[in-house]
């Protein structure tokens, strides 16, 4: 029986209070040997569980009124799987989505996902402080002859030029275009 990694995040809480189909266990075993992510999501959620497990997980928080608190001990077994349920299930994405990060930064060497476009003005330093004109499409290094609307000149960073979709000015700019 070969177990995908889904089901494994799925099963992992019933798996570690033991309560799982033993042919199921011995294939999650298998996959955890073989699975460095889902090793570190059991590892986690082990964690997890010893950190919140049990009587404090059962304990209804204080203040609640006593018609509450007996309904609430009166439905612990489900509501208390639920929420450990919950809490596995929010672990185990954290884990995994740092897991894949991490996985994406030593694959690629960087984090890859907006090098893969080359944005125009790439080169430009992004703390340099350029001139956009209101009206205008592109940022200017201060004093550029080529800026057109003059008087309603604003000086901020590079990066808050290109992330406001300014370009940069291919005369004043150009020895950064190149690089
Ligand atoms: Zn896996
Ligand atoms: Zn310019």
């Amino acid at each position: 029986m070969v177990v995908r990694c889904e089901e494994v995040w799925r099963e992992i809480s019933n798996y570690l209070e033991g309560e799982i189909d033993p042919i199921l266990r011995t294939a999650m075993e298998e996959h955890f040997r073989e699975c460095e992510r889902c090793a570190a999501v059991l590892e986690g959620t082990r964690n997890v569980i010893e950190l919140y497990g049990d009587e404090r997980m059962s304990e209804a928080p204080l203040g609640f009124s006593h018609r509450l608190r007996r309904r609430l001990q009166e439905n612990m077994v489900p509501r208390r799987r639920t929420f450990l349920g919950w809490m596995v299930a929010a672990a185990a994405t954290a884990l995994v989505a740092g897991s894949i990060e991490l996985a994406h930064s030593s694959v690629f060497g960087r984090p890859a996902p907006r090098s893969e476009h080359a944005q125009p003005g790439k080169g430009v330093p992004p703390d340099m402080m350029v001139v956009v004109a209101t009206e205008g499409k592109t940022f200017h290094v201060r004093g550029c002859p080529f800026i057109h609307d003059k008087a309603r000149l604003q000086t901020i960073t590079a990066r808050e030029a290109m992330r406001e979709g300014y370009t940069p000015c291919v005369r004043c700019m150009k020895k950064y275009l190149s690089s």
